[in-house]
């Protein structure tokens, strides 16, 4: 899928059985992930695209916050997702 960011740049999005990664205008998420860790590493991922000189233990420590709300007000993947 493709996703347009706020700056204008298009991202793709795709799910692929390797570890999640993000850059060049691509994320990519491991299609072996569910629920919880999931979440996390799609917030994750996507805070890396969007804050590319960000910190890994700042990216890690605010999705790992982000999917604490999320998840506290509810927030899940659809079913097989
Ligand atoms: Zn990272």
């Amino acid at each position: 899928m493709m996703i347009k960011f706020t700056d204008g740049r298009v991202i793709r999005v795709m799910e692929e059985k390797l570890c999640g990664t993000a850059g060049d205008g691509e994320i990519i998420i491991d299609n072996r992930e569910r629920g919880k860790s999931k979440m996390d590493t799609i917030i994750h991922e996507t805070l890396h695209e969007v804050f590319e000189d960000m910190e890994e233990d700042d990216v890690s420590d605010a999705a790992n916050n982000i999917t604490e709300v999320l998840w506290a007000f509810g927030y899940r993947l659809r079913r097989g997702r």
